[in-house]
């Protein structure tokens, strides 16, 4: 059986097309799934009876169902868990900010990056997900809210550029005008640090933010904490994330968890200025979200503040990231390959 929501517009009028049918029909089809949002072959109004059999005897929509939905009570942030056709599930995040809304999305069943504050890794990776499945979450939510999604971060369960073609695919389909068209620029990739698939991606031209899990200053606290570390120095993944953003992009953006008494420290934060001196960049500081198995603590506020104006004065542009969702473990590394019934 053929994934009809993992098909780009010409793959899908090949398909049409061997079918003895009329190519025009494969744009109506591919609006259905990409535009109005469809889930089933009935609700395409406007498709000839004969052509919807003939598909659902050789295809199927790849989009997950919903199966459950936790709402925040403190901001309204809203986790789904999501079962793909196979049963696996995976959870998004559904967040209102001020300049629109921003769905986080999961990238793969599980995770095999092991770091050691994540909850998405303690069960390793089942699989990678497919384009239609990183889609599917999307228009699941903005089906589900009826609002439109506006900004889209690669930073739920799984390392997305260890699904390195299925990610390139799916954001050349979100920002499809055929689709959702969701501008490269609302639409932010979260790594880890995977140094061959960034130089990779940067021949993609796609006008994507790339963000950086940096969380240590230097290779020797970033080994013990990630172990990718060990695989990358991080001169070779930061030569590789500047060639990124050689060509016109923007600033990059590292992300930081702080932990307590682990990468929080005095000596952390001059070492990270060392590290970031003369780069157009910017720092999200993150207290670290307590994860029950990993043991590690955040951050005090007030250390985290006198972090953040350690790095500012020494020019680096810092946020520290308002954790949304946090009462429902919907934050940062709270995300968790769950089942149907609840279990971890
Ligand atoms: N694999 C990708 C994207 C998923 S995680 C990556 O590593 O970037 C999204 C972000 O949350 C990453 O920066 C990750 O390091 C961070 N994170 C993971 N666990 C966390 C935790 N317990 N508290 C705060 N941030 C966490």
């Amino acid at each position: 059986m053929t994934d009809l929501a993992s098909m780009t517009l010409p793959e899908l009028t090949g398909l049409i097309t061997s079918l003895q049918e009329k190519p025009y029909r494969a744009r109506q089809i591919y609006e259905w799934i990409h535009k109005k949002l469809a889930v089933s072959f009935e609700e395409m109004t406007n498709i000839p009876g004969t052509l919807k059999k003939a598909l659902s005897e050789r295809a199927f929509i790849g989009v997950p169902d919903i199966c459950a939905l936790q709402v925040s009570a403190a901001d309204g942030t809203r986790k789904y868990l999501f079962r793909f056709p196979d049963g696996e599930c995976a959870e998004s995040v559904w967040m209102e900010y001020r300049h629109g809304h921003t769905v986080c999305i999961s990238s793969q069943v599980g995770c095999r990056m092991g770091c050691r504050f994540c909850a998405s890794t303690l069960l390793g990776l089942t699989r990678n997900l497919t384009a239609g499945e990183m889609l599917g979450q999307i228009y699941g939510i903005q089906r589900d809210t009826g609002i439109r999604v506006s900004n889209v971060v690669v930073m739920g369960t799984g390392e997305p550029l260890d699904n390195y073609d299925n990610l390139v695919r799916f954001i050349r389909m979100l920002s499809d005008q055929d689709g959702l068209n969701i501008s490269e620029r609302n639409i932010t990739v979260s790594t880890c640090g995977l140094a061959p698939q960034i130089r990779r991606l940067k021949d993609e031209k796609l006008m994507i933010n790339l963000a950086l899990s940096l969380h240590a200053p230097n290779d020797e606290l970033r080994k013990s904490l990630m172990p990718i570390a060990r695989r990358y120095a991080l001169s070779e993944v930061l030569d590789a994330l500047t060639d990124y953003y050689s060509e016109g992009r923007r600033r990059l953006t590292f992300e930081y968890s702080l932990i307590r008494g682990v990468n929080d420290t005095d000596r952390c934060a001059g070492e990270l200025c060392a590290l970031l001196k003369g780069l157009n960049c910017l720092v999200n500081l993150i207290p670290v979200n307590p994860v029950r198995e990993t043991g590690f603590c955040e951050t005090s506020r007030a250390d985290a503040a006198a972090f953040k104006k350690k790095l500012e004065n020494h020019g680096i542009h810092v946020t520290i990231r308002r954790e949304m969702g946090r009462d429902i473990d919907g934050a940062c590394g709270q995300l968790r390959k769950r089942h149907a019934d609840g279990a971890v």
